[in-house]
């Protein structure tokens, strides 16, 4: 059974009330890395009153000192993260009121696009010290459980999946989704799916990720509707470290890694076809042209909140990159969705007699 979503008052109304037409885009610009300053890079992106993004076209000219401006472009998006936004910042601006959504029985979805080195895993997965959204959510997601255990029942599952090579690999437990009992090991959990991860080294970059990753969350929810029916809701959150966007033809390493490159780029080529499907809002959408876009099929556009973080590097060597990102972040912003959906199912109805309710609930809580 598919409810749609009431207007106004429930949790997640952010959503509801301007991502529930569309989806929400946002940009995150990385601070200048140590190599990048001593190899003289300069600066071409910058990040005004948390919204706007100004990139800078210099002359290509190899002497730092000679540099000039070309010109400047302006984009803007639902919010722009400067070089020093905290990870906190980014999780809960993009994904908090998402997760909240996901608690009342919705899909929602974050991607991370952009380059190579552009920031991907660090906004996604971050370190110990920075922990990212993956382990911010999660986090937050079982505080939120915690504060609700009264009122029902939730088990969490959650996979870590890599796409590689249009072949889909579970990264922590092959087989099956694993039951989540709770947060605290969830850092070292993702960090070691992370390593099992496929990284090739590449022309362009030694660590240059192939790979596409998706954290799936399904929180399950049993609680009463208003007749005393045990109902189930199931909501999904997807968090998804997608591969380096650049071209393959850049890396120049179309004889060794033509296969592989031709299965990126169908990844990230059918992700962008569905895109603009939905962009363009038509009926088909062409999610079964990749393994990347099936596995995302109930978590993009149609009856989902979507979340996009555009991530990109503040060096003027990156600038094609950069601005191929800002462009394809500000299409993205034409996507139009429909409302998003309650995931409900009644499991026992009030007519099989209160007591068998209760004894479904009991068994639940018992496991
Ligand atoms: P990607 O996954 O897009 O290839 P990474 O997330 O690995 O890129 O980032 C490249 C480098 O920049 C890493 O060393 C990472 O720690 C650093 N980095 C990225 N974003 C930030 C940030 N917001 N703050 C500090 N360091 C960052
Ligand atoms: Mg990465």
């Amino acid at each position: 059974r598919k409810l749609s979503m009431g207007n106004g008052a429930e949790k997640g109304e952010n959503f509801e009330a301007c991502g529930g037409s569309r989806i929400m885009v946002f940009v995150r610009l990385r601070p200048m890395g140590k190599k990048e300053r001593e190899n003289g890079s300069r600066c071409c992106v910058k990040v005004l009153n948390k919204r706007d993004v100004y990139l800078t076209e210099f002359t290509n000219d190899n002497d730092y000192l000679r540099l000039k401006r070309l010109r400047v472009r302006h984009f803007t998006f639902d919010s722009s993260f400067p070089e020093t936004t905290t990870q906190r910042e980014v999780y809960s601006t993009t994904t908090g009121d998402l997760l909240e959504a996901v608690l009342e029985g919705r899909n929602g979805s974050v991607f991370c696009y952009g380059a190579t080195g552009a920031g991907k895993t660090y906004t996604m997965l971050g370190t110990m010290e920075n922990p990212g959204v993956m382990v911010l959510a999660i986090k937050d997601l079982f505080a939120k459980v915690r504060e609700r255990s009264l009122d029902g029942n939730h088990t969490v599952h959650l996979s870590y999946l890599e796409v590689y090579n249009e072949t889909v690999r579970d990264l922590l437990s092959p087989g099956r989704p694993l039951i989540l009992r709770e947060d605290k090991q969830v850092m070292a959990l993702l960090q070691r799916g992370n390593q099992n991860r496929t990284t090739e080294p590449t022309r362009c970059n030694e660590t240059s990720s192939r790979s596409h990753a998706i954290l799936q969350v399904v929180v399950e929810y049993k609680t009463r509707d208003g007749s005393m029916n045990v109902i189930s809701r199931v909501g999904k959150l997807s968090l998804i470290d997608l591969a380096g966007s650049e071209r393959a033809i850049a890396t120049d390493q179309r004889t060794l890694r033509s296969l592989e490159g031709a299965n990126i780029n169908r990844s990230l080529l059918a992700l962008s076809s569905c895109i603009n499907a939905l962009v363009e809002g038509k009926k088909h959408i062409p999610y079964r042209n990749s393994k990347l876009t099936q596995l995302l099929k109930d978590s993009l556009g149609g009856s989902c909140n979507t979340v996009m973080i555009a991530n990109i590097s503040p060096s003027n060597h990156s600038f094609g990159e950069t601005q191929n990102t800002l462009h394809w972040a500000d299409r993205a912003k034409e996507i139009r969705v429909k409302g998003c959906e309650v995931n409900e199912e009644v499991v026992v109805q009030v007519s099989e007699g209160p007591d068998q309710a209760k004894l479904v609930l009991e068994l639940q809580e018992e496991n």
